[in-house]
């Protein structure tokens, strides 16, 4: 029987490539953006969270096998708040209970090879403590400074580690659902145009993110992990951010992670 995938951010760039991919292997998909897709939510907002949760329900009667929670923003604003981490976090548990019913249930989000970048500890604390007035408040302070390149990398390891605390609980991996996230390096979208459209701003990307295996990625090598990732395959997999970064975390990190 065929599945059912809902994907935020589905108007564009990685939730594109992903919801055209699923469309080609049989899914039957919902996609979710601010608009030109079967389903226009604001995610910035509690109000838009609630109706993607609501129109989801409805247009899949109540049977949804793969979440991706794709929908994000890389402003240096309060908005990348709003959306990458309380956006991204409420579209997974919003429909947890919904993905609970299904007999292969998968669910993952997109964090980022930022997420090992410096970060604003203050932020990372108020999005960890999900409260969203102090998050807001702390972006809002370094929205202007020099800071305000910290928002962005503190909402993708806030994501990372939300994803490691939850996967394995109750509510996930005891509900049979695999929780994981993708942490992309450079991907080539219109969320990196500025980065990627000429030699030498990818020559200076490069130099931050250094991508040894085959450089900057287009979205369709990252819609193919997560399909694998929300795949009746992926029995096991639970709580990982899966670095698709060209081997950027290797470089990096080295065996740090040990
Ligand atoms: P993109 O800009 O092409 O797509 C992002 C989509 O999110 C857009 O369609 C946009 O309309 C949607 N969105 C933004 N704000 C929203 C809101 N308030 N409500 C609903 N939808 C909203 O970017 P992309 O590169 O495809 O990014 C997809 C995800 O991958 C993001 O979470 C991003 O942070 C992450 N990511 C991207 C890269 C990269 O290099 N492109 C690297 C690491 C992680």
């Amino acid at each position: 029987m065929s599945r059912t995938a809902l994907l935020t951010g589905a108007a564009s760039g990685i939730g594109k490539a992903t919801a055209e991919l699923l469309s080609n292997r049989g899914y039957s998909v919902i996609g979710a953006d601010l608009k030109g897709t079967d389903i226009s939510a604001d995610l910035s907002t509690d109000e838009g969270r609630q109706s993607l949760v609501d129109q989801a329900t409805r247009l899949s009667d109540g049977k949804i096998d793969a979440v991706l929670a794709i929908a994000g923003l890389a402003h240096p604003t309060p908005a990348t708040v709003a959306v990458n981490f309380f956006g991204m976090v409420s579209t997974l548990t919003g429909l947890r209970r919904t993905l609970a019913k299904s007999d292969a249930p998968r669910a993952v989000g997109v964090s980022s090879m930022a997420s090992l970048m410096p970060v604003d500890d203050s932020l990372v604390t108020a999005l960890s403590a999900w409260d969203e007035p102090a998050a807001m408040r702390r972006a809002g302070e370094l929205e202007g400074t020099e800071g305000d390149q910290l928002i962005y990398s503190s909402t993708k390891k806030a994501f990372a580690q939300w994803v490691r605390r939850n996967a394995p609980s109750v509510e996930w991996a005891g509900a049979g659902i695999p929780l994981n996230a993708v942490a992309p390096g450079v991907i080539a979208t219109p969320m990196t145009a500025e980065y990627t459209s000429t030699e030498e701003a990818r020559r200076e990307i490069l130099e931050m993110v250094p991508m040894p295996l085959n450089g900057i990625a287009e979205p369709e090598v990252v819609a193919r992990l997560l399909a694998w990732l929300v795949s009746e395959e992926n029995s096991h997999l639970c709580g990982q951010v899966v670095f698709i970064d060209g081997g950027s975390d290797a470089v990096i990190r080295g065996d740090a992670t040990w």
